[in-house]
């Protein structure tokens, strides 16, 4: 059976990918880091959602065997009228140490004054898949409107102040079940799976 390695240790992201190819009827086990010795240290040095999941997809490979596939994502919010940013580096956008709160907050003041119709926004994930031949990156993305204030209390990140176009409903206010159907994530993993399906050679 192959194995796939997914740079990270996130049980949640190991069950999703796990159930993902389960229910597509994919004989591929999926392995975290830890299976082979950890998640290296990789700096996300690169500009795009590509390079970086790349950069991580290719540092686990140069810890594991010859033989497996290896998996990262990369993800982050892209405002149009503030030129894409955050974009790569919206877990940090306020600053090295910095939390949820403070990404919002520092969003929220950047687009001060702008009208609803300038505040298009999408959620990006990319998932990068290396080894045995294999070099590949499978983009999913959500579009929607980057509210004047939070709404909601669940999710993480900038969920409360995301409008998704699909929903009436921020991120922070639909379940688990209904932001799986529309969101970024599972958009670029319905990819994944949908070339695994069609078989590595096509
Ligand atoms: P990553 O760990 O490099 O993929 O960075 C992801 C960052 O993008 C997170 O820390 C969040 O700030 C943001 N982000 C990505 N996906 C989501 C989402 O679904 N909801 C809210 N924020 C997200």
């Amino acid at each position: 059976m192959k194995t796939i390695y997914l740079a990270s240790g996130n049980a949640h992201k190991l069950d999703e990918l796990q159930t993902a190819l389960e229910e597509a009827g994919l004989p591929i086990r999926v392995e975290g880091p830890g299976r082979i010795g950890g998640m290296p240290e990789v700096e996300e040095t690169e500009s795009t959602f590509e390079g970086n999941s790349l950069l991580k997809a290719e540092g686990l490979r140069s810890c594991g065997p010859s033989d497996g596939w290896f998996l990262a994502d990369d993800s982050g919010i892209e405002i149009d009228s503030l030129d894409g940013r955050p974009g790569v580096i919206s877990a940090r956008y306020a600053g090295l140490d910095c939390d949820d709160e403070a990404n919002n907050d520092k969003v929220l003041e950047e687009m001060k004054g702008v009208e609803v119709d300038g505040r298009s926004c999408r959620f990006r994930c990319v998932l990068a898949l290396v080894g045995e031949g294999v070099k590949k990156t499978f983009s999913g993305a959500c579009e929607g409107t980057l509210l004047f204030e939070r709404r909601g209390n669940g999710g993480f990140g900038y969920d409360p102040l995301f409008l998704p176009d699909e929903s009436e409903s921020t991120f922070a206010e639909i379940s688990l079940e209904e932001k799986a159907k529309i969101s970024h994530r599972a958009r670029a993993l319905a990819k994944l799976v949908d070339w695994l399906e069609k078989g590595p050679t096509n």
